[in-house]
């Protein structure tokens, strides 16, 4: 069997790397190892428009639940403040949607399809063929069966757990501090609010990380906590906070998010890595839908171009690198930068920050600016180390 690209995995970043290299008239094959596209759900589902127009396609009632027009953060003494989410430049403070991901990622398959991908699944790619230091393909396997699979380019989108890129010689070594462990239920029954998410921060709740409440539709959402470096497991915190809602799960996940920026090279010889297997994830929020979507999109584009220019060589490919970081290196690089300071942050502070933002009616925090300096002079007097992170947010 031959392809011009592989492509290993069919998530968001398979489905959309394959669908944009299809889309580009080369012959592809997507791989994915289990059974079905878009399950187990390992995400709370939350995205911006933004998402849409990188992928070109309007959002679809299908797979969008409900839109988002707000955060509350819950501080760890429980107090709280909210932030407006309605700007259309920029992901952060972008209205979300929320989506349902067992569709939405079945149907970029379906697309990719579509474009003229071949798809795989209930197949698991084993080993790299590797010739002269060359990548040429794929070793896989399907219901006890392993076949050759010889490619052009091979794109991994294999996910946080990815051997692909060990394979070919990339480094993708973290620590576990550099990773969250996640822990989810699908719940229905509460008064969940049907227009925010929610956020709650501190160390009892989910030490190194945080719990969330995104709202799916009446009286559904996804409640969730991530931790890092905690001898307990994210699902004990979890089974500690749901306890307080008056909610049934009806659905439970695990998965583990990416904290600490991408891997340091992302393309070898006919070899690109996207998504979480190249840790391309918002340190600060854990997004990586929409990051995803943008790399995967470039990596399908430049796989197709190499492939007609007949040269997949590490230098054509390099062009990869050099426009994924062009389009979102600079927010993943900010993005890493908060995560550290959150990191720092303790608990005292948290409150008082969450203290005066309220008390300065702060909804909106790119108008922390206009804040008066007499007010952030007696935060800080009290809580010097704040004075570093409020610079960087403003
Ligand atoms: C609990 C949790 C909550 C999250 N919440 C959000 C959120 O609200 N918003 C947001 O933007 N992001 C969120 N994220 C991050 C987001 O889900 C990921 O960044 C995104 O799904 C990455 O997509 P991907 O295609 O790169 O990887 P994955 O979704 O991990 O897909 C990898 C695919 O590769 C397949 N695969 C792996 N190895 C092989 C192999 N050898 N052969 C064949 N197939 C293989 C896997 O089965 C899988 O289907 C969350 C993540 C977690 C864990």
């Amino acid at each position: 069997m031959k392809y011009d690209v592989v492509v290993v995995g069919g998530r968001i970043g398979g489905s959309v790397s394959s669908l944009f290299a299809s889309k580009n008239d080369v012959d592809v094959l997507m791989i994915e190892k289990r059974q079905e596209i878009g399950t187990p759900v390992q995400c709370a589902e939350g995205t911006s428009l933004g998402t849409f127009k990188i992928l070109q396609m309007e959002p679809s009632p299908k797979y969008v639940c409900t839109e988002i027009g707000g955060l509350h953060v819950h501080s760890p003494d429980n107090n709280r403040f909210t932030i407006k989410l309605d700007s259309d430049d920029g992901f952060v403070l972008e209205k979300k949607l929320i989506l349902e991901r067992k569709i939405f990622d079945k149907h970029l398959a379906i697309e990719s399809a579509k474009a003229g991908t071949d798809v795989m699944v209930k197949t698991t790619v084993k080993d790299l063929i590797i010739k002269e230091g060359k990548v040429c393909g794929v070793v896989a396997k399907h219901l006890g069966q392993t076949m050759d699979i010889q490619a052009d380019v091979v794109i991994a989108a294999d996910g946080l757990e990815s051997n692909i890129a060990r394979m070919a010689g990339l480094n993708s070594y973290q620590t576990p501090n550099d990773v969250c462990s996640c822990a989810q239920y699908e719940m229905v029954g509460a008064d969940f609010d049907p227009d925010h998410l929610e956020v709650y921060m501190g160390e009892e709740m989910a030490p190194g990380g945080y719990a969330w409440i995104f709202p799916k539709g009446e009286n559904v959402a996804n409640v969730g906590i991530g931790v890092r470096s905690s001898t307990e497991t994210a699902y004990h915190y979890l089974k500690k906070f749901a306890s307080k809602l008056d909610a049934t799960p009806i659905e439970l996940n695990v998965g583990a998010v990416p904290l600490y920026g991408t891997i340091d090279k992302t393309f070898t010889d006919s070899l690109m890595v996207v998504g979480d297997a190249a840790r391309q994830v918002e340190p600060a929020t854990g997004g990586g839908i929409h990051i995803t979507a943008e790399c995967a999109r470039i990596a399908g584009e430049v796989a197709a171009e190499a492939v007609k220019n007949e040269d997949t060589s590490s230098e054509s490919l390099k062009k990869y690198e050099t426009l994924w970081k062009a389009a979102v290196g600079g927010k993943l690089e900010d993005s890493l930068k908060y995560r550290k300071i959150i990191d720092k942050i303790t608990d005292e502070e948290l409150n008082a920050l969450s203290k005066f933002l309220n008390d300065e009616k702060v909804e909106d925090i790119r108008s922390l600016g206009s804040v008066s300096k007499l007010s952030i002079l007696k935060l800080i007097k009290n809580y010097p180390r704040l004075l570093r992170l409020l610079k960087d947010l403003m």
